[in-house]
């Protein structure tokens, strides 16, 4: 038997973000569009004014509007620099210790 399938294939819309880059899985397909935005939502991306972001670029996107949550922060040894982490986009940043 022979059957035919429609495929459909999810991508982040920030340009220059392969989503599936870092993915160690092949890229998942789905059978509808409303599956793969659901799948990408499920996973902490975002789908806004038809703008669907992996969960990376949602959290940086979310950054970008309210700020980074900087975590506690680690001490560097030796360095007397503080390493912070946002807990949402994982961006980070180094603070020299006053
Ligand atoms: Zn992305
Ligand atoms: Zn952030």
């Amino acid at each position: 038997m022979i059957r035919h399938h429609d495929c459909y294939e999810v991508a982040c819309d920030t340009p220059d973000c392969d989503m599936w880059a870092t993915s160690e899985h092949e890229t998942p397909l789905f059978d509808s569009p409303e599956e793969a935005i659901g799948y990408v939502v499920a996973a902490g991306g975002s789908h806004i004014d038809g703008f669907l972001r992996c969960h990376q670029c949602a959290a940086a996107h979310q950054c970008e509007q309210d700020g980074h949550e900087w975590g506690a922060g680690e001490l560097l040894p030796g360095v007397s620099t503080i390493r912070q982490r946002c807990e949402r986009c994982l961006e980070d940043r180094l603070l020299a210790m006053a």
